[in-house]
Formats: structure tokens, sequence, C-alpha cells
């Protein structure tokens, strides 16, 4: 009874494949409230694809598009989708993004600013490095203790975005700083990590040869690899705290890490480390 009553009321997070034909393996995100009243549809880049995954009474809930960030394969739909929105009768869809570079953005959050999606709170984190408007957005559900993060490309699981328009530092401080602290220690277990692309089997495959090289060395990465072995989708899978078992670019003290960028001593900053693993991610 518990079960079911605990069932009806979570909150909904509609994973949508985009651009997969053509190698972007992209994710849109319908993120609705319990009642499925309400609605944001994050970085819905092709609207070719996205509506046609969305049912006529969600698409009508849509009450914002929001935005990861700039880059085209996140923001490049945001203008045919609010003309196909007002096309079947929603009268005002919000376009929150990080700054104006994304077309039509009528919101542009500061950081931790915070909306209300129905009961749902939506934090905005800003997290400059791979493009300086990326924002993740956190939402909490009060009624459930349900947690999700979309991270856009600053943080994938087990990696995390290029530097595009920032520096080592800058993604420190975004993964590091930024997102576990606008997040708060006591929510990175139940926090569940939604990227802007499936990119998990590579960056797999690159840790294991860069850097926790034997299986039983890091039972986290063992059960990550073996997860997606077995299933494409790994969006929603993790959370914050798995990430911080097994994603190099959140464990730079970890001498393992400092070793595998050739940092014996631990000498490197921070800064340097990320710097370093990045190039070798780069180089793979
Ligand atoms: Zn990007």
């Amino acid at each position: 009874m518990l079960r079911q009553i605990y069932q009806t009321r979570n909150m909904h997070v509609k994973v949508i494949k985009m651009r997969w034909m053509t190698g972007g393996v992209n994710y849109s995100y319908l993120l609705s409230t319990q009642d499925k009243t309400k609605s944001y549809l994050i970085d819905p880049a092709e609207p070719l694809e996205v509506i046609p995954a969305l049912k006529t009474e969600e698409a009508n809930t849509i009450e914002a598009v929001v935005n990861t960030h700039h880059h085209y394969d996140h923001s490049g739909g945001n203008g045919a989708m609010v003309a196909e929105l007002h096309e079947i009768g929603v009268p005002q869809v919000q376009v929150i993004c990080g700054s104006h570079s994304s077309p039509g953005a009528t919101d542009i959050p500061k950081h931790l600013q915070e909306y209300k999606l129905g009961d749902l709170k939506v934090k905005c984190i800003r997290t400059p490095c791979h493009t300086q408007d990326s924002v993740c957005y956190y939402v909490a559900d009060p009624q459930t203790g349900e947690k999700a993060i979309f991270t856009g490309d600053t943080l994938f699981t087990a990696g995390c975005g290029r530097f595009f328009e920032g520096t080592g530092e800058e993604m420190d401080v975004a993964l590091n700083r930024r997102i576990l602290d606008g997040v708060g220690e006591p929510n990175w277990d139940t926090t569940k990590v939604y990227p802007g692309h499936e990119y998990t089997k590579s960056n797999v495959k690159f840790v294991r040869q860069a850097v926790f090289k034997n299986r039983g060395e890091n039972s986290s990465l063992d059960k990550l690899e073996q997860y997606c072995q077995k299933n494409e989708v790994t969006a929603g899978a993790f959370t914050l705290r798995d990430e911080l078992a097994y994603n190099p670019f959140m464990r730079l003290d970890d001498p393992t890490v400092r070793d595998a960028v050739g940092d014996v001593k631990g000498s490197l900053s921070r800064a340097q480390v990320m710097e370093e693993l990045r190039k070798m991610k780069n180089s793979m």
C-alpha cells in the first residue's frame, strides 16, 4: 500500500533520445510534477525528434523550454519548439537559459536562483567552463524526497565536458564546488544525474585504460562498467555519490588519479590535474 502511494506521487523524468542516428547521442528531458500538470522541456534541440516523443497531454503541460548551455545541439530547437507549442495552444512558454546566446531566451537565472515548477524546486547552478553560460538544474521534490540534476555538457557519467570556454580551474570549481555545494552533501546519495549526452561507455573505457586499470580496484567503476555493457541508456541510473566514487574529474586528490597524470609526488595543483586528465581524454 505504502509503495503504491509512493509510486503515484513520483515526479517524472521522460528521457528523449536525440541525434542518436547521427552520432550526437544527445538527450532531451521532459521533467514533470507528480500530477503531470506542469513540465519543463530541457534541451529540445531537435523538435522533429522531440515532438513525436511527447503525448499531446504532455506537451500541453510545458511551462518552459530550458537550456543547459547555448551549443546548437542543446539550444538549436528553442524557436521551433516554442512555435510548435503555441500552435497546439500552449499560451506562454518561458525560455530559461544561461545567456542570450540561446535563441529566444526570456529568463537568464543567476547562480543559485530557484524556480518553482508546481511542488518541485528547481535550483539553477551556474557552472561556467564547457561554455561560460553552462547551467546545471537541480530539482528536488519535497513531497517524495526525490532529487535529480540535469548537467548538460558539464558533468557526464564518469566524465565531464570539454573546456571550450574555460580552464581546468573553472571545471574543478564547477564540478567539485558549485554542483556539490549547490546540491548539498545530505543529498548526494539520492540525486540522480541526467547528462546532456550518452557518453558513459567511452568514458568508462577511458577511466579503465588510464586510471583504475584493474577490476576490483574500484568496485563502483566495476558496477558501472557492467551496467553500460547491458544498458544503452544510463541517464538517471546513477547518483552524484556514484560519480564521487568513479569519476576521476571528481577525484582530483586521489593518488591513483594523480599517478595516472604522472604526478607521483602529488605536487600538481587540482587545476593542473584537471587539465592533464582532460588532455588525456581528448587524445584517446
Ligand atoms: Zn556542448
